[in-house]
């Protein structure tokens, strides 16, 4: 059976220069270790309790992403604690992101979410309302702007991908962004090959999820 080593290996190989977000959502802190060993740094977690537990069992220095939808009563803990939040669709959150993020660490890198799915989940805005978003957002002195993110439902056709790349590429000479969050298992090709910089691959590295994501917290248990 092939390890999370072989599994990250392959997967390096598979998006060439594209970053790899390793997402351990589901995954117990045992299995996030094997991965670290392996080289991997950069974590992407959708539930903050989750994450919080898990980064108090592993190693300072890793990259936290936050790719889950937050919640205004959970910015305070993102912005303490992650260095990145992939899902900002609102200038209230956005703001209070920014204002929550203690003096002394280095700005929250930012990604806003654009709806990119034909109809299905409600997360992330409109293409339409990308550009004043982001307008806003680069005023706040807390947050540093980098991109944009996507989830494509799956077997979602090319031109979802194409869409979001259309617009990043649009609004990049502005704002200055080198970050196209769109991809996992499985459509990290297609994303890749429609301009993604960066890749978000949970269960092609850990394989299958705990159920509901409680892996952190089984741990803690006595
Ligand atoms: C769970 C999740 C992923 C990873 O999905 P896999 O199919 O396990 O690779 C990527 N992005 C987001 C936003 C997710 O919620």
């Amino acid at each position: 059976m092939a390890t999370i080593a072989d599994n990250l290996q392959a997967i390096r190989k598979r998006i060439g220069a594209a970053t790899l977000l390793a997402v351990s959502k589901g995954q117990s802190v045992e299995r996030i270790r094997e991965a670290i060993a392996a080289g991997q740094e950069a974590f992407g977690e959708n539930y903050v309790q989750e994450a919080l537990e898990k980064m108090a069992l592993l190693p300072s220095g890793l990259q936290w992403h936050l790719i889950g939808p937050l919640q205004s009563n959970k910015t305070r803990a993102v912005a303490e604690r992650f260095h990145w939040v992939q899902t900002v669709a609102s200038e209230k959150i956005a703001r209070r992101l920014s204002e929550q993020r203690p003096e002394g660490l280095p700005p929250l890198n930012v990604l806003v979410q654009i709806n990119a799915s034909g109809e299905g989940t409600k997360s992330g805005i409109s293409s339409r309302e990308a550009p004043s978003l982001c307008n806003e957002i680069v005023k706040l002195k807390n947050l540093r702007l980098r991109g944009l993110m996507a989830i494509p439902e799956p077997g979602a056709p090319r031109s979802r991908f194409r869409e979001v790349r259309m617009l990043f590429d649009a609004l990049k000479p502005k704002f200055g962004f080198d970050t196209l969050s769109m991809g996992m298992s499985d459509d990290l090709e297609r994303a890749i090959s429609e301009g993604a910089t960066m890749v978000r691959v949970g269960t092609a590295i850990f394989g299958p999820r705990t159920k509901k994501s409680n892996a952190g917290m089984t741990e803690l248990q006595p």
